[in-house]
């Protein structure tokens, strides 16, 4: 039987265990579909954060989003990608998570979400928090558990 995580894991800060914002891929505002495209398939992320010059987080950009951007009728109009600006098309409904949050916020949250974008108090963008490392480390508090029992 699973036992269930106790108050000190969920209270547990979050900021440990980012990836910090200089180790995460993004475009900035400004930056073409196209620019976005290359850098998603690069990297072989699923989406990637939109940054303004000021390094604030500004919306989500995924393969989708652009490719959907360019379905014409008949087929996918590749030759629109360098006019379409990132900003014109990301997604910008994405809960954010700040620095300062703990385990439960950030669980509650990432059932959702693949992974959440965390910023300051003044929207600096200071990296991403992802469902992989929070299960990462839920799987080692049920061992640690079950083996103390
Ligand atoms: P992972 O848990 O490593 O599979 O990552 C889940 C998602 O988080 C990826 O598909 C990306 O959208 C995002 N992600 C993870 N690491 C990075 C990174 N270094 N730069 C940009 N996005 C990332």
């Amino acid at each position: 039987m699973i036992s269930l995580p106790n108050r000190d894991f969920l209270d547990t800060y979050i900021e440990d265990f980012i990836i910090s914002s200089e180790k995460v891929a993004h475009v900035q505002v400004g930056n073409s579909a196209e620019h976005a495209l290359l850098v998603l398939t690069k990297t072989g992320y699923s989406a990637i954060p939109v940054l303004d010059r000021k390094y604030r987080f500004r919306g989500l950009i995924n393969t989708q989003i652009i490719t959907d951007s360019i379905l014409g009728m008949e087929h996918i109009e590749y030759e629109r990608l360098p006019d379409i600006r990132v900003e014109e098309i990301m997604q910008t409904d994405f809960p954010l998570i700040k620095v300062d949050e703990r385990f439960q916020k950030a669980l509650d949250l990432l059932i959702n979400q693949n992974f959440l974008c965390v910023v300051d108090d003044d929207g600096l963008f200071m990296g991403i928090l992802t469902r992989r490392v929070i299960l990462k480390q839920l799987k080692k508090k049920i061992y640690q558990d079950k083996n103390n029992q």
